[in-house]
């Protein structure tokens, strides 16, 4: 007999991310299911990745047409899903510029470092506690020291600035800034939103210094907030704009997005990537725009984000202090640290969801959540914050 899942896991695979609790065998809209056949509702949707849910036939449709009519070509030829793809993300953005296709948020990221120095200005300004990725240079603008001190010395020339703040934003930028990056939420750092108007200072700011804003839309991108990008909320232009995670609707694929002289920075040379806008990935993302468009997913969102997060404070449950954040991106905050009880407790009860942080539970699901699965995890969650206050208690 085979040995069960998560044992062949601890022997083949490294240790990155702990023991996996769960072996998922199966997915159908926002329902995964386990190897015992267990259901469990999906409201972290590969952190924030799986936009259309499982096994949605448009991307199934998409992926296996552009696969059996042309695969992998090198980036030094055109293929026209890739050429679409730039041009419909650049219509959503609503700006005239260029587009750089790559594997994954962190790699975007990297991109918009490297295309940051092209500026031929050496610093660069991040925020602390906000997430960019892993290699790196991604690591370096990640204002999350434990996550760096390992791998120190970082590349040089990154600054931190407290999130959310305008005044040390006006005073770190200068003429040596090549660029500001920031999200436009803070989703690894436990859905901080900032104030409003930030964004708008990080503008005014930047572009009075001639430095560049870079917007790392990578979790809150492709109508997870309520809006095709978190920015146009904001009413904020970034020069750049780095996407992944949803707009591949669970294919790896990631963009760099720059508009104004940002857009000409990159030259033959300068940077590249193998697999980088796929044909397949790039179909896969042209299903998920025309699936976003067709079922006006935006304003679906907007409103089954409000009344989610409505109804969970009106649980008026005495573990939860609130519920912040934008659309299906949102942070039950807790009163106390039970985050880790919560996990415990709601996948007990058939819910996948997030501890980002120790007082906070993260909920991204997938955008085609329905008004009943909404509900039903709303209906069952006091049961569940119950369970992991009993646990908590129990030690
Ligand atoms: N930026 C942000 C804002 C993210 O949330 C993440 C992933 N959590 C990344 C970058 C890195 O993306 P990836 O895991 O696709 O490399």
């Amino acid at each position: 007999m085979t040995a069960p899942l998560q044992q062949r896991w601890s022997a083949s695979l490294m240790n990155n991310y702990g023991t996996p609790p769960v072996a998922l065998v199966r997915g159908d809209g926002a329902v995964v299911y386990d190897a015992d056949g267990k259901a469990y509702l999906d409201l972290l949707g590969g952190i924030a990745v799986n936009a259309l849910g499982h096994a949605n036939p448009a991307i199934v449709d998409a992926v296996s047409t552009q696969l059996s009519t042309l695969g992998h070509v090198s980036n030094l030829y055109v293929a026209p899903p890739v050429v679409e793809l730039a041009e419909r993300l650049l219509a959503a953005f609503g700006h005239d510029g260029r587009a750089f296709f790559c594997n994954s948020g962190t790699e975007a990221n990297e991109a918009a470092f490297k295309l940051a120095r092209l500026t031929g200005r050496p610093q660069i300004i991040a925020a602390d506690g906000g997430f960019h990725g892993r290699t790196m240079g991604a690591l370096a603008m990640t204002g999350q020291p434990g996550k760096r001190e390992a791998f120190e010395p970082m590349p040089a020339g990154v600054d931190f600035v407290p999130y959310g703040d305008v005044a040390a934003l006006e005073s770190a930028v200068s003429e040596q800034t090549a660029a500001v990056i920031l999200e436009p939420i803070q989703g690894e750092n436990g859905v901080i939103v900032p104030p409003a108007g930030y964004l708008a200072a990080a503008r005014e700011i930047t572009s009075r210094h001639g430095a560049l804003l870079i917007l790392d839309e990578v979790q809150t991108g492709i109508a997870r907030t309520g809006a095709m990008f978190a920015h146009q909320r904001a009413g904020v232009v970034p020069d750049v704009m780095t996407l992944a995670k949803g707009l591949g609707g669970g294919m790896p694929i990631g963009a760099v997005l720059a508009t104004g002289p940002a857009a000409e920075l990159f030259g033959p040379g300068h940077h590249g990537t193998t697999f980088g806008g796929n044909p397949a990935c790039a179909a896969a993302a042209l299903a998920v725009l025309d699936y976003i468009d067709e079922h006006d997913l935006c304003a679906r969102v907007d409103s089954l984000g409000k009344t989610l997060s409505a109804d969970i404070e009106n649980l008026d449950h005495p573990l939860v202090a609130g519920v912040r954040g934008d659309g299906l991106l949102l942070g039950v905050v807790l009163t106390e640290p039970v985050a880790k009880q919560v996990d415990l407790a709601a996948r007990e009860a058939g819910y996948l969801i997030n501890v980002p942080a120790a007082g906070v539970i993260r909920l991204a699901p997938p955008l085609i959540l329905s008004d009943e699965q909404a509900s039903n995890f709303v209906a069952d969650l006091p049961g569940i914050l119950d369970a992991a206050a009993a646990a908590h208690s129990k030690g």
